[in-house]
C-alpha cells in the first residue's frame, strides 16, 4: 500500500504512540497491551507505550521525558475525549519543546470501551483502527501558532421574546453594550399577548 505523503512537511516523522488504562474504564474491557504492539507495527510510530493515568502528572511526565528521548515529532495519546483532555496533552507537549497541535488524541474510551463494553473483541478492533486514524492524521499536521485576536465587546440579540429579554439584560449585566433588535412593534412576543399565565394567573407583563 502506498502511504500518501504530507504535502507541507517533508520532514521524517517519528511518533510516540501512549495507550491510557484510565483504571478499568479502558483497561477493564480491552488489554491496552495489544493497541500498544498494534501501534508498534504503524507507519512512522517510532515508540508505543501503555500508561496507566495518562492525564496524571506521571503519565504527563512520561510523555514529556519520551519526547527528548526518543525524538518524537508527533504524538497519539489513546484515551479520552478531547473534550476532556485535548488541552492537558497540548499543554504537556508543549512544555517537552513540541509544537501543541502535533499531539492527536484517539478516544478509546468514550468512543469504544464505554460503548462496547459487551464486545470486548470488537471493542478491542475499534481502540486498534481509532489509534491507527489517529496516527494516519498525525502524518499531516502542521505547526500552529496561537494568535491573540480583539474582541468587540458589544452584542445583538435577535427577537425580544422573553429569552430574549433576558438574555439582553444578563448581558448588560457583565457590562456589554447590548442591542436588542425586534421585528413587531412591541416586545414581549407570544407572553405579551397572553392575559393570564400559570400558576398565579396574573397579567404576563
Ligand atoms: S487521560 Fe483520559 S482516559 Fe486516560 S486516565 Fe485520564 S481521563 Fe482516563
Amino acid at each position: 500500500m502506498t502511504q500518501q505523503q504530507p504535502e507541507n512537511n517533508n520532514e521524517k516523522l517519528r511518533v510516540g504512540v501512549y495507550v491510557c488504562h484510565c483504571g478499568t474504564n479502558i483497561a477493564g474491557v480491552i488489554d491496552p497491551k495489544e493497541v500498544v504492539e498494534f501501534a508498534k507495527g504503524l507507519p512512522d510510530v517510532v515508540h508505543s507505550a501503555e500508561t496507566l493515568y495518562a492525564c496524571a502528572d506521571s503519565g504527563q511526565n512520561q510523555i514529556k521525558e519520551d519526547i527528548k528521548k526518543h525524538n518524537l515529532n508527533r504524538v497519539i495519546v489513546s484515551a479520552c475525549s478531547v473534550r476532556m483532555h485535548e488541552a492537558t496533552f497540548r499543554g504537556a507537549v508543549s512544555e517537552a519543546g513540541l509544537n501543541p497541535f502535533l499531539m492527536e488524541m484517539a478516544n478509546i474510551r468514550e468512543q469504544c470501551t464505554w460503548a462496547h463494553g459487551h464486545d470486548r473483541e470488537g471493542a478491542l478492533e475499534k481502540a486498534k483502527d481509532l489509534t491507527a486514524s489517529a496516527v494516519a492524521k498525525s502524518r499531516f499536521l502542521t505547526s500552529l501558532d496561537m494568535i491573540e485576536v480583539p474582541v468587540t465587546q458589544k452584542a445583538m440579540v435577535i427577537g425580544a421574546g422573553v429569552a430574549g429579554i433576558s438574555a439582553a439584560l444578563d448581558l448588560a449585566d457583565q457590562g456589554i453594550q447590548t442591542i436588542l433588535v425586534e421585528k413587531e412593534p412591541t416586545i414581549g412576543g407570544v407572553m405579551a399577548q397572553l392575559n393570564k399565565t400559570f400558576p398565579t394567573m396574573d397579567c404576563s407583563i
